[in-house]
């Protein structure tokens, strides 16, 4: 589904991708791992246009086969081709907080894809039926406890429905008793085939939910592979070290 080839990034003079090849294949889940700083969210907001890279390629099949270095700028077309294939949800949910729960999740719909508002709402209300937030459709954002609003943060991306579902560390900001129910909902959109990227420092979680694992260092893929062999039996001395220090 994504092809993405030799992607670099530079901000201000610090090189944070070097030549990012990443693939994934319809309904696979890929985890993003790497120390702090290693550019794990900006290779996620390159896949869905929030960032535009310097140079490498990137394809989103289906969509057109986007050359930054040959498109600079690049055209909105483009930057829209990416963005309407996939759907975000944040570390911080971003809810808006001057709306219901129902209307931070239709909003996109209705926007930006042009969907009839009713169709919106039906949906919606099965998705939050699905996260077990049917009853919260009315509430604020800041009526929810904090896995209540990443839940919704994910509703309002499967909303989108998009082809390509990106994670950025989700549990990140949650207290550790909130952090189960927000996996467990990503786990059962994986079991149910949502092909996904997550960057996360749960590599418990990230064995247990991943195709493959990525690890990133220094803007660098150092290694993947499928998590029983990577978690275990690592071929990178970089990766030892780094999951040495975490497990
Ligand atoms: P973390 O795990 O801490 O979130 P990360 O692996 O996701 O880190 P990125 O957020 O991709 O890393 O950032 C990589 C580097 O790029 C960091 O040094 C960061 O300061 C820098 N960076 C990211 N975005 C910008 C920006 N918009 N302007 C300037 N520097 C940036």
């Amino acid at each position: 589904l994504v092809r993405a080839r030799g992607i670099r990034k530079t901000f201000g003079g610090n090189e944070v991708l070097r030549g990012v090849d990443l693939e994934v294949r319809r309904g696979e889940v890929v985890a993003l791992i790497g120390p702090s700083g290693s550019g794990k969210t900006t290779v996620l907001r390159s896949l869905n246009g929030l960032e535009t890279p310097d140079a490498g390629e990137l394809e989103i099949v289906g969509g057109p086969r986007i050359d930054f270095a040959a498109q600079r700028p690049l055209p909105k077309a483009a930057r829209y081709a990416l963005r309407d294939r996939s759907a975000m949800v944040f570390q911080h949910h971003n809810l808006f907080p001057h709306m219901t729960v129902l209307q931070n999740v239709i909003e996109g719909p209705v926007q930006v894809r042009r969907m009839p508002r009713a169709d919106a709402t039906a949906h919606a209300e099965a998705l939050l039926a699905r996260v077990g937030l049917a009853e919260k459709r009315d509430a604020y954002p800041f009526e929810l406890s904090g896995g209540q609003q990443q839940r919704v943060g994910i509703v309002r991306a499967l909303a989108l429905e998009p082809d390509l579902l990106l994670f950025d560390e989700p549990t990140s900001a949650l207290d550790p008793e909130l952090v189960g129910e927000v996996l467990r909902v990503i786990k059962e959109l994986a079991d149910e085939g949502w092909t996904m990227v997550i960057v996360t420092h749960e590599l418990a979680f990230a064995r247990q939910v991943a195709d493959e694992v990525v690890f990133l260092d220094g803007g660098v893929i150092v290694e993947r592979g499928a998590p029983a062999t990577l978690f275990t039996a690592p071929r990178e001395e970089r990766t030892r070290r780094f999951l040495d220090r975490l497990l």
